[in-house]
């Protein structure tokens, strides 16, 4: 899976069809400007647009498919900036480009699910759901107006004009009278044709062979329009906030001006996951550093510089005194910095041609001639 960089800004209409006219996201949370040219620009609000974009302008669909992306870069919103909520954040996603198969929806959830985990976000909890495809979609949104019909004027004003264009969106408000109402709203999940229903039983049958826990949602549906089928979040359990949204997009590409290629992918909210890593009590750690080289006198400061040279180009994160502080505070830097090892080079070392190197943790001591240290910490290191 390779990197994809996408421009900060698009053209503004890339957003209204591709995240969809009728979104809070297009309707009220765009940067959106006017150039020199006269042309209509938006600061992007989520990166799958402009994903989908290039991907149809450098003809990726002519290679071999599937093709598998991940991104992570700054997104714009106007939103009011509070409760997880900023108006530049970071977003890290995935997307994969040409295959309809659930189990495209299984590898994509499963990276998300894996990426949180490594990230101390284990217990994350998933829900997902199907909207199915549009004849689905056409009929659960008859039937969900149909069941709003009587109860209309009980309505958020944000959803009585929502139930003008997609009355789906009704399911996701976070009004409690709505919620309310809606509590035994027809689910998109009950209107799925046949293919749309076997693709939601093999992702699931899929996702219980991976052993990754889920629970069925039938209210939920995202915020963008592209969704098709699969719809999937990660909520994390102590602020009820999601983490992670992603889904299937079949018809984006095709939306946007593409030939028709199915895909799916998801997006996950940086900023978030540290907000809740914190509250948590479990603040993601500074970049480890893997040794800290440190000397006394000017020889040892030489030699100290040249070695952790050379370990930093064999990949090693290796940091040296740059302060030529005391070989006391020398170790209680190293200390805060967070380095597994620390060695110091200073005259005795160069006299008796050996230096004793440190694992922080432990206090442990190993004693290593000089010649063969450089080799040595980097074998030691990279085991
Ligand atoms: P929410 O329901 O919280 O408004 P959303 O449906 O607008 O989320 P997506 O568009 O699916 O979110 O974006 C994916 C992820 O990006 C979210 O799960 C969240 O972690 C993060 N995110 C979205 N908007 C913001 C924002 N304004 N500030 C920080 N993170 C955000
Ligand atoms: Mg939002």
């Amino acid at each position: 899976m390779g990197e994809i960089r996408t421009p900060m800004f698009e053209h503004t209409e890339l957003f209204v069809r591709g995240v969809g006219e009728g979104t809070d996201v297009v309707q009220k949370e765009m940067y959106t400007f006017t150039d020199k040219g006269g042309r209509s620009m938006t600061l992007r609000p989520e990166m799958t647009a402009g994903v989908a974009r290039a991907f149809i302008e450098h003809n990726l669909g002519q290679q071999t498919l599937p093709q598998r992306f991940y991104y992570i870069g700054p997104n714009f919103r106007y939103e009011k900036p509070a409760g997880g909520r900023q108006r530049q954040f970071h977003q890290f996603g995935a997307e994969l480009y040409g295959s309809a198969e659930p189990a495209a929806d299984a590898e994509m959830i499963s990276l998300a699910y894996e990426f949180l985990k490594g990230a101390g976000l284990g217990n994350a909890t998933l829900s997902i759901n199907s909207l199915g495809g549009p004849e689905c979609r056409a009929k659960a949104n008859a039937a969900l107006l149909e069941f709003l019909k009587n109860s209309y004027d009980q309505l958020c004003p944000v959803c009585q004009e929502r139930s003008a264009k997609n009355p789906m969106r009704a399911l996701d408000c976070k009004e409690k009278s709505c919620q309310a109402i809606l509590a035994d709203a027809p689910s998109p999940i009950d209107f799925l044709g046949e293919e749309c229903k076997k693709h939601f039983d093999d992702l699931k049958t899929i996702l219980d062979a991976m052993k990754i826990p889920y629970t069925i949602d039938p209210k939920l549906v995202r915020g963008l329009d592209y969704y098709t089928r699969t719809v999937f979040e990660f909520i994390d359990p102590g602020s009820g906030l999601a983490v992670c949204g992603g889904g299937r997009y079949d018809g984006l590409i095709e939306e946007v001006g593409g030939s028709s290629t199915p895909a799916v992918g998801f997006a996950m909210g940086l900023e978030r996951i540290i907000q809740m890593l914190e509250q948590e009590g479990q603040p993601p750690q500074a970049n480890e550093t893997d040794i800290f080289v440190g000397s006394m006198g000017p020889e040892g400061y030489i030699k100290s510089q040249a070695l952790a040279n050379s370990l930093r180009k064999a990949g090693i994160r290796a940091i040296s005194d740059l302060a030529k502080r005391g070989v006391k505070a020398q170790i209680r830097y190293a200390d805060k910095i967070g380095a597994r090892f620390s060695v110091i080079i200073g005259d005795s070392e160069i006299q008796s041609n050996q230096a004793s190197i440190k694992e922080m943790k432990t206090g442990a001591k190993e004693d290593v001639g000089l010649d063969s240290l450089g080799e040595y910490l980097i074998g030691k290191i990279k085991a």
